[in-house]
């Protein structure tokens, strides 16, 4: 709404464009009425889990252990995501407004926004916004004359593709090595330093203004029953004008891509990679699926953090995957074998076309791997085999 269109550092523009209304009636909405009305909106966590926000509020609300911690996780590492950058670069008030009102449910009273170390510009803009909204009174030791208290740090990561996890974030903000952490506990009960912690990625905190603005039906009305809201997906590669498209759940793969004028006319199409390196190839046969976790579920892809990367039926697509496994084998933190070597045995194995050894590796890193890059690592290769035409024998 506010992209492009106002000027970013302006609080003045922001209130202007209807910039803490939610916050206000957040809090005469109490805490347990902004929980209630965002599981009633059925918003899903929009970093790739899908997890239902309003649950997860809940869940750390309840816990009697103090503090309370909130997490703003804005390492936005997913090769061909980018976001959360145009969110905090181009609208911060909104995510600082989120945040805001997420702490004030769960009853957090400190947080943190973890800022990928490659998005100089979105760190600074969130800088500054945490530094003009505390000075206009929306954070601080009395947030808008409510009596609640809420201070927000800004932590920025150093490179690694792992501290999106959030157990590997906590520790990182911890002054630990980034490495994941077994769960349970789950973070609503043991997060960061131990205390129950809501962590939320960026674009799920920018719905949150307009749950609480909108209410919970008029929010659930766009998109589908499963999949309430609007949807930020990044389109990247084969594609006529590559950039950021905002549209509805259950929009068609189709009309997302004509949005962004096709892939080039004198070629065809070969796959799209939802997800991103964790994510999914699909075929051009699967081009009119809905946009919606369940379609996507069901088709046994992913929306992940909204990758759409394009390529034409000129792209090789071997070196391609070469590509992904190199950047899992780079990423892993290596702390646990199965993903320690079994991305290294991946790359090797793909490198030799062995895919009697690429499917055990790829069934032994999603059992037994401690976090999702293990888990997920496979992904995207075992899904090329499985739908595209690489190797015809
Ligand atoms: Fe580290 Fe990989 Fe194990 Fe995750 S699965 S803890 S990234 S070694």
């Amino acid at each position: 709404r506010r992209a492009g269109r106002i000027d970013p550092q302006s609080l003045d523009e922001y209130l202007a464009s209807g910039g803490y209304c939610a916050l206000r009636r957040a809090i005469e909405m109490r805490p347990d009425g902004v929980i209630a009305e965002t599981i009633a909106s059925n918003l899903l966590g929009r970093g790739g889990a899908a997890f239902p926000t309003g649950r997860k509020m809940e869940s750390v609300a309840a816990q009697a252990a103090r503090p309370h911690y909130l997490i703003c996780n804005a390492d936005e590492s997913e090769p061909g995501t980018f976001k959360d950058r145009v969110l905090m670069e181009d609208d911060p008030f909104a995510v600082i407004e989120g945040m805001t009102i997420a702490a004030h449910a769960a009853r957090c009273e400190q947080a943190y926004i973890y800022i990928r170390g490659e998005y100089p510009l979105a760190a600074q803009r969130i800088a500054g916004a945490v530094a003009r909204a505390r000075a206009a009174g929306f954070l601080g030791e009395d947030v808008m004359g409510s009596g609640t208290r809420l201070e927000i740090e800004v932590r920025r990561g150093a490179g690694a593709y792992i501290c999106g996890e959030e157990t590997a974030l906590f520790n990182s903000i911890e002054g630990k090595r980034g490495e994941p952490r077994n769960k349970p506990p789950f973070p609503a009960e043991a997060g960061l330093f131990g205390k129950p912690t809501l962590i939320n990625n960026v674009e799920t905190l920018v719905n949150l203004p307009l749950v609480i603005l909108e209410g919970a039906a008029a929010y659930s009305q766009i998109g589908t029953r499963g999949s309430t809201g609007t949807r930020l997906f990044c389109l990247s590669g084969a594609v006529s004008q590559p950039g950021l498209y905002e549209v509805p759940h259950g929009t068609t793969l189709r009309a997302l891509i004509e949005l962004a004028g096709g892939w080039p006319h004198d070629r065809g199409l070969q796959a799209v990679l939802l997800g991103g390196a964790a994510g999914t190839f699909v075929p051009p046969s699967a081009i009119d699926m809905p946009l919606t976790f369940e379609d996507a579920r069901k088709a046994g892809a992913t929306l992940g953090s909204g990758v759409v990367m394009l390529f034409d039926d000129s792209a090789a697509m071997k070196p391609i995957l070469q590509h992904i496994a190199r950047f899992f084998r780079d990423e892993s933190c290596g702390q646990c074998v199965p993903c320690r070597v079994g991305t290294v045995r991946q790359e090797e194995a793909l490198e030799r076309e062995d895919f009697a050894l690429l499917d055990e590796i790829a069934r032994v890193m999603q059992d037994a791997s401690i976090c999702g890059l293990g888990q997920t690592a496979a992904n995207a290769i075992a899904s090329a085999r499985r739908s595209l035409q690489i190797w015809s024998s």
